[in-house]
């Protein structure tokens, strides 16, 4: 197996330290709701962990939950409630996406107010080694210590300078030093430290928590492409410095960052998606696919386009897996082996994704192909069903809601891109159902207009009508509020 290590800048072979991997990945922020930036670096490390473990290796993956942090006391204070029932209140909303997501939980989730002992032990064993310093209650790293700082994004001290805002501040040696340890200001958070009350910086809680709870050396450290400078080059100082063994971790892994237009989605740039938007219109294995559809190295743009896009991918794999084998397993067998071998060949070459994803599409087409040609296709079925389930995190099929209800004498099948947290609610159907009932006896009178009318701004609102011998079949693209029904129905003059 080989894995591209930012730190050498190249692919290399994967040789872990033991037989159980020892994984950290950088966590959230719990300021406000995920967007689909956070649900790229989550999905791209549980793709790489499920495969790890699909190869046979142990994985021990530990994630951090950075609870209190300048955005949370920020956002706390304009809502005027507290910064650890603002960031509780987010890491909530944060588990239920990862959840709905079908993203394995990681091993451990540390918060960093849970962890202040931790790292007032390494800040002080910092100070005592020469390599910080307290000044005015705060605490800094001393860059100029180090030799290889900048080791990461293979920079020069110069040059992350004139990357970065450095915020002065009298009290610091030197430009590039950065806090371990910021001194209380009123009103804020705080805990007791040999330095007086004060919190801990961002960089400092990833090393305490990876060295408590995965030891002196990592075997992965993950994260966006955005963290490599400061907060990873910061990271490997303060690791290295403290324990003095190097390297911190044998294989920086980052992901590429998404795009919406020309920015970056990032709350900074104020261009995002939120993970909760994305599920109100398309299924979980719809953003996963979209997601693993580019190398995980490679920026991804966010547009409608891709995401129905991958909709409907989502959708051609679940008919490949449910087509019936007619054979009923006798004669000829489809023989989906060198597909798996593609799959497992793609995923050696540094976890590519995209290429694994395509080896799996083209197996759904040889396996329709082959069902309708009468080849029994039922082992090329479980193939593809586990390799997408094990290893990509699909849940194919069970992500789709099919039902079939009566109204006005036609069938009423609701189907297609729901999960399964998403059931249409009563009060939902029931609108519909009124809609479509109406539209039924518009076209006994053969009012062809107002039929139209409707099925257009149902189609508008995520509902597709089909006419069909049977009836009329109802397919719900998205679920419409109650409100944009209610709204139609006033509109159309239709009684509740
Ligand atoms: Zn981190």
């Amino acid at each position: 197996m080989k894995v591209y290590n930012t730190l050498s800048g190249q692919k290399e072979e994967f040789l872990p330290q033991g037989d159980e991997v020892k994984m950290y990945v950088c966590g959230v922020t719990p300021y406000d709701d995920c967007h689909i930036g956070h649900a790229m670096s989550y999905i791209v490390f549980d793709v790489i962990t499920r495969y790890l473990k699909f190869r046979g290796y142990k994985v021990k993956y530990v994630q951090n939950i950075t609870d209190i942090d300048d955005k949370i006391i920020d956002r706390a204070n304009k809502l005027g409630i507290s910064a650890s029932e603002l960031a509780g209140k987010f890491t909530d909303s944060y588990f239920d996406d990862m959840d709905t997501l079908n993203i394995e939980r990681a091993d451990i989730y540390p918060r960093a107010t849970e962890e202040i002992p931790k790292i007032i032990e390494v800040i002080q064993g910092l100070i005592d080694k020469g390599y910080a310093y307290a000044a005015q209650g705060s605490v800094y790293f001393r860059v100029n210590s180090v030799s290889d700082y900048g080791k990461l994004s293979h920079r020069s001290l110069e040059a992350m300078m004139s990357a970065c805002n450095i915020e002065m501040g009298r009290q610091k040696e030197y430009p590039m030093d950065f806090a371990l340890w910021k001194a209380a200001k009123p009103g804020e958070p705080s805990w007791e430290s040999p330095w007086g009350q004060g919190r801990p910086g961002w960089h400092i809680e990833c090393s305490a928590m990876s060295l408590k709870y995965l030891g002196d050396t990592l075997d992965i450290h993950g994260g966006g492409q955005d963290l490599v400078f400061p907060h990873h080059e910061n990271e490997i100082v303060q690791s290295e410095s403290f324990t003095g063994a190097k390297p911190f971790a044998k294989y920086w892994l980052h992901n590429g960052l998404v795009q919406l237009g020309e920015d970056k989605m990032s709350k900074s740039t104020g261009k995002l998606i939120t993970i909760k938007e994305a599920l109100g219109k398309y299924s979980p294995d719809a953003i996963r696919i979209f997601i693993l559809s580019s190398h995980y190295r490679s920026p991804l743009t966010y547009s409608e386009e891709a995401l129905e896009a991958a909709e409907s991918g989502a959708d051609r794999l679940t008919q490949a897996i449910s087509r019936h084998d007619h054979t009923g397993g006798k004669g000829e067998a489809l023989d989906a082996e060198p597909y798996r071998k593609q799959f497992i060949e793609a995923m050696d070459d540094d976890f590519n994704n995209a290429q694994a994803l395509a080896v799996l599409f083209d197996l759904a087409r040889e396996i329709n192909q082959a069902g309708d040609a009468g080849t029994s296709i039922d082992k090329a079925q479980s193939t593809l069903l586990s390799l997408a389930r094990e290893v990509l995190g699909l849940k194919l099929p069970e992500t789709r809601t099919v039902r079939t209800v009566s109204v006005g004498g036609g069938a009423v099948k609701i189907s297609g891109r729901l999960s399964v947290r998403r059931i249409i609610p009563d009060t939902v159907s029931a609108r519909v159902n009124r809609l479509v009932e109406e539209r039924v006896n518009c076209r006994k009178e053969k009012n062809w207009q107002r039929s139209d009318e409707i099925r257009k701004r149902l189609a508008e609102l995520g509902v597709i009508l089909e006419d069909t011998k049977a009836g009329t079949d109802v397919t719900y693209k998205r679920v419409p509020s109650e409100e944009s029904l209610e709204n139609l129905m006033k509109e159309l003059r239709i009684d509740s």
